[in-house]
């Protein structure tokens, strides 16, 4: 581990909350250090207030605040006298201190302090950091751990013997510091937790964060436990693996009682790990630290069965919950990490982003694990102590406010013609509604028309079955399965009279504009049937379908071609649960093929202006791919729950349709 500090990059911060931005930045930077919302940072500044008095004041970081990328405002300003006071209490519960923390603040408008806020401010020096520096952990999580600690810092640092987060681990800190403090003292470990270090510049506390570290990884590095090898041989990747993971995320979200995402990660590091002999022996021993438990749970699902995860959970907290510090209720007993000899390594969250959170903690766990391992045997706190932080009187308090999540958390959807037009529309009012999105066209741009991780953009000919195939078999590994999939893509060929209509236009027009329709239908079929509240289809129509034109034969036989295919399927589909609906779209015309010449032309021919023939319709008004997708994301909710194989025209009203 070394030092990030750039002497170039610090000159944009210049003053003391500046220089606590900047050097809790480079601690975020490094994922051995933390991770995801992990560790936090504080700077005691001394501030002159609205009556002219000076007072001196912690700024400590917010809840909700990333060291990598927290700013000024992630960073709560309050009062050091009154958090002095509240240390000297013999006890205080945890509502009372967040109470006292808010309450205690000179900015109403700064996030609530972090936990760690009173033992931040019984540190006497001006910077104060604290990590959960992944070598300190893996040391301590071990039967020697103490001793360990010892050999490697003597009494350099002062150690302090595991207590949960919250006032009774700033008292307990305040204790062991005045007893073990002396003039060489270089930080504080915090047993199965972390470290601290403290200083009066931020560079000097920054650095010495580094120095502790260090000398955990060289101690791990001495005794052969801190390099790790992987196989390198390629595995054979089993490609129909794509049913039996919808099967299991099915399971996974009736567990949890809502839809649920599973991103899959068969990379050889994890494979690794799931082959060896004494996976159940290693993986069943509870979380590097006790905040994962909160993403994680404790431990993670060993195989597929889980029925018997779900019945362990119970017993879980049957157990504990009898000694839990206030009343609690369960939580969703469903696992957050999974571990399979097949698939390797599996993590489950209700948005994308979450799941990526929950790989990246337990990818790290894996490293502590195993060099724990090596350094003797890999130890995790007892099942209460991670009991009490999962059901931590804060985060219950949190579950009991509640807040409604958006329409399709934990649902996924494809949508194919996504790279512009109505299907990137669609693609935006679906993630919008909470989905995970998986976009498909044959124009490479889909890859990267949405930058967010609930997004995955696939090349695909959807003309091709093996495409096909290919796209629901990533679309499943990345985010479990399928709920909704929004037929879109098609061609509209130029306009020609029956009597020159070529053949080949004419099969050209049916393979990507029907034929695909039944491919998608066909595959995506096994899929739909398990989604967790009901598969959802909608086909792009027309309005040709039911108002045809002269000179679009092709285009307006694929169109109703695929409305028929959608009431068949509508009927065939109803016990498993799946609706299919058609939208009839009319005049959109910010898509591709409508150029501004194009346009033109057609209103000249009209006799109009451009902005008359847009809104030549009975509501005069104009169409836009927005105005479709929110009608296609609607079609996909509630508001349509007791609809299927319904025509629905969205067109401004059209006096033939009418
Ligand atoms: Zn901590």
């Amino acid at each position: 581990m070394k030092s990030l500090w750039d002497d170039e990059e610090v000159k944009q911060f210049d003053d003391e909350l500046g220089l606590r931005v900047y050097s809790s930045r480079l601690l975020g930077r490094d994922t051995s250090l933390v991770l995801h919302g992990g560790g936090n940072t504080s700077v005691k500044i001394d501030e002159q207030n609205i009556l002219g008095e000076v007072e001196t004041i912690l700024y400590v970081k917010g809840s909700g605040w990333d060291l990598e990328t927290i700013d000024r405002p992630g960073f709560a300003p309050v009062r050091m006298a009154h958090l002095l006071r509240l240390a000297e209490l013999e006890q205080l519960s945890d509502l009372q201190m967040v109470n006292e923390l808010k309450t205690h603040m000179t900015l109403a408008s700064a996030p609530t302090p972090s936990v760690e806020a009173i033992l931040h401010a019984i540190l006497p020096y001006k910077y104060v950091d604290h990590t959960h520096a992944d070598a300190v952990v893996t040391v301590t999580n071990t039967p020697n751990g103490l001793q360990h600690i010892k050999d490697i810092y003597g009494d350099s640092v002062v150690v302090v013997p595991y207590c949960m987060p919250g006032f009774d681990l700033a008292r307990l800190c305040a204790k062991e510091f005045s007893a073990q403090r002396h003039d060489k003292t270089m930080g504080m470990v915090l047993m199965n937790h972390g470290i601290f270090t403290f200083a009066d510049t931020a560079r000097e506390s920054y650095e010495q964060m580094i120095k502790l570290v260090n000398m955990a990884e060289q101690y791990l590095n001495k005794h052969k436990a801190w390099t790790l090898l992987h196989s390198t041989s390629e595995l054979e990747n089993d490609k129909k693996l794509y049913k039996e993971l919808a099967q299991l995320r099915a399971s996974v979200s009736a567990a949890a009682d809502k839809p649920m995402l599973v991103k899959t990660n068969s990379a050889l590091k994890y494979m690794d790990f799931v082959q060896r002999d004494d996976i159940a022996d290693l993986c069943q021993q509870g979380p590097a630290t006790p905040d994962h438990v909160i993403r994680t749970k404790r431990i993670p699902m060993l195989g597929r069965d889980v029925e018997e995860f779900v019945a362990g959970y119970k017993r879980y907290f049957e157990k504990y919950a009898q000694n839990a510090r206030q009343e609690v209720s369960m939580l969703d007993p469903a696992p957050r990490v999974i571990l399979d000899h097949n698939f390797g390594l599996a993590t489950v969250g209700r948005t994308a982003k979450e799941t990526m959170i929950n790989e990246d903690i337990y990818d790290h766990t894996i490293d502590i694990i195993l060099r724990a391992s090596k350094l003797a045997s890999y130890q995790a706190l007892p099942g209460q102590d991670i009991f009490d932080v999962e059901y931590w009187e804060l985060e219950q308090a949190k579950l009991r406010k509640g807040g409604s999540a958006p329409m399709f958390t934990g649902e996924v959807a494809m949508v194919t013609g996504a790279a512009s037009g109505i299907g990137k529309a669609c693609v935006e009012s679906l993630l919008a509604r909470g989905a995970a999105v998986v976009g498909l066209d044959i124009d490479p741009v889909v890859e990267n028309i949405i930058d967010s991780p609930a997004y995955l953009g696939l090349i695909c000919d959807v003309s091709i079955t093996q495409h096909i195939i290919q796209a629901l078999e990533r679309g499943v590994r990345q985010f479990g399965g399928l709920d909704m999939l929004i037929l879109n893509a098609g061609i509209f060929p130029a306009s020609r009279p029956i009597s020159e209509l070529p053949m080949e236009t004419w099969r050209e027009v049916m393979q990507t504009n029907m034929d695909a329709c039944l491919l998608f239908l066909r595959e995506a079929h096994p899929l739909l049937k398990l989604a967790p509240n009901g598969g959802r289809v909608v086909l792009m129509g027309s309005k040709n379908v039911t108002a045809p034109g002269p000179g679009a034969a092709a285009y307006s036989v694929s169109k109703a071609g695929i409305t028929q295919l959608a009431r068949v399927a509508a009927l065939e589909w109803g016990e498993d649960n799946i609706r299919v609906n058609t939208l009839h779209p009319d005049a959109v015309f910010d898509t591709a093929i409508w150029t501004k010449e194009v346009l033109k032309s057609r209103a000249e021919s009209y006799g109009m202006t451009v902005e008359e023939y847009k809104r030549k319709n009975i509501l005069k008004t104009e169409l836009t791919s927005h105005d479709v997708a929110e009608l296609v994301a609607e079609v996909c909710g509630p508001l349509f729950a007791k609809t299927t194989g319904a025509q629905v025209p969205i067109d401004g009203g059209n006096d033939r349709v009418i």
